[in-house]
């Protein structure tokens, strides 16, 4: 079996995050092969969801992607708080007889930061600007795996579970066709409890904020696993929603230089030079200094600066964000740090626990909302966006007016393409083609 070949033929990108293309991630050899089922950010429970009933999928897949890698070491790194899904891998370990671990994270964010990961389970550092590979390490997420084990089994990406929390009458996990309008997934949730509201897809500290207004053409994708809704005038929305003027503005006069940004921020404490009060403090002078700016470029954008650390309500990370952008539109990009770095001292004591985090967001009241019920969802129509992820976007191969079915091919990258491949998500006819392909159920025909 060619696993790389069914994994590109099955279009599996990463599940979450960037959506970087699985058949070009996996093309390596390396000596830990670690599946990242932290899932940190508060609210979400997607990953938790999927490893108490594909336990079994997980796991083979862990030791075929192992095997392909040439990986000594296969590691769950998992928080130790979630005995539930623990005891769940651990029996079937046993089962399969499989040489697969668990390694115990401690509840804090960012665990679930790539780099975050590798630091806890091996000790390793990743350079600036750099990737788990550079320290002999794969990492996937949970949903990627098990997709990688359907592409085994000739099954391409078509569906996506996904976590609805906050302000909906009936939280609950959805089992959704990709291409579904995030609406249609709001109301599969008894729709909301607000007139108005907001809604973040992904999660509270990084995801991205839409209107209700919007959630009628923006569809899920393969790296979506969550939504929540919030009121429109809630801190988390308010605070990311500022814009970077006023942000500026208020860094000029309101920054302290207290440098809690700095001395809270994961990455500087993984030992890169990243120094966000120095970019604060630079972003407010007429004259500013490159070789400071540049430190922005190292940023993940995890925003414990922005809704954590800050005494003075600032942004540093929409500051950075800002940075980035005016940096990459000179051509400057982040040069690749040295292989010999190690992490500060206060890395061990600097960790933010997520109840406090929670506590700070004002998003306690979501906490205890229960979403083992499972909903699945059909439509009679879905958009099926050709980008989805990092990289080159797919190109479509059907034609408006062709009947096409669950699981069929519809957007196609070349095997060496730093993309992936788009394959229909219900069974119907195509009625238009854009940077998305749609497609509907024919009048006569039943939704099963
Ligand atoms: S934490 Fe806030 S006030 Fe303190 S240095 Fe950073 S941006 Fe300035
Ligand atoms: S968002 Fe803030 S805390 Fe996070 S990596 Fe960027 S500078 Fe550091």
């Amino acid at each position: 079996m060619d696993l790389l070949q069914k994994t590109y033929e099955a279009g599996v990108v990463g599940a979450g995050g960037a959506g970087f293309p699985t058949h070009i991630k996996l093309n390596a050899n390396v000596e830990y092969f670690i599946i990242n089922a932290a899932e940190c950010e508060p609210l979400l429970n997607t990953d938790k969801y999927l490893m108490s009933i594909k336990a079994e999928e997980m796991i083979k897949g862990m030791e075929h992607i192992g095997e392909l890698l040439g990986a000594k070491y296969l590691t769950i790194a998992i928080k130790q708080k979630n005995s539930k899904e623990i005891s769940i891998l651990k029996e079937t370990i046993k089962k399969l007889d499989s040489k697969v671990e668990l390694f115990y994270l401690k509840n804090f964010y960012p665990a679930g930061d790539e780099q975050m990961t590798v630091y806890e389970v091996t000790g390793r550092s990743i350079p600036e600007a750099g990737i788990p590979l550079d320290v002999g390490t794969v990492v996937s997420n949970v949903g990627t795996v098990i997709n990688v084990y359907n592409a085994i089994n000739d099954k391409p990406v078509t569906e996506k579970y996904i976590t609805v929390v906050g302000e909906v009458n009936n939280p609950r996990m959805l089992k959704v066709p990709i291409g579904i309008s995030i609406k249609e997934c709001i109301e599969a949730a008894g729709g909301s409890t607000l007139d108005d509201y907001a809604v973040i897809i992904g999660g509270p500290m990084m995801g991205t904020i839409i209107d209700d207004d919007e959630s009628s053409s923006i569809y899920i994708k393969k790296t979506d696993g969550s939504l929540i809704v919030l009121p429109k005038d809630h801190y988390i929305v308010k605070r990311k929603r500022k814009p970077i003027k006023t942000i500026i503005n208020e860094t000029r006069s309101a920054c302290i230089q207290c440098r809690y940004c700095t001395d809270l921020c994961h990455r500087y404490l993984l030992g890169h030079k990243l120094r966000p009060h120095r970019v604060m403090r630079n972003v407010g002078m007429a004259e500013r200094d490159p070789e400071i700016m540049k430190e922005s470029l190292l940023c993940c954008e995890c925003g414990i600066c922005e809704l954590y650390s800050c005494p003075m309500g600032l942004s540093p990370r929409l500051v950075n964000i800002f940075v980035k952008g005016e940096l990459r539109k000179q051509g400057i990009r982040p040069e690749k740090g040295s292989l010999d770095i190690e992490s500060r001292e206060m890395i061990e004591y600097r960790k933010i626990p997520t109840n406090r985090l929670m506590s700070r967001l004002d998003i306690m009241k979501y906490s205890d909302q229960q979403i083992d019920e499972l909903k699945e969802v059909k439509v009679k129509k879905v958009s099926i966006p050709l980008s989805q992820h990092i990289g080159k976007p797919a190109t479509s191969i059907v034609n408006i007016g062709d009947k096409v079915s669950r699981g069929q091919l519809i957007g196609k990258v070349e095997r060496n393409d730093m993309g992936a491949n788009v394959h229909s998500s219900i069974d119907g006819k195509v009625v238009d083609i854009s940077d998305k392909i749609i497609i509907e159920i024919e009048d006569n025909e039943v939704i099963l």
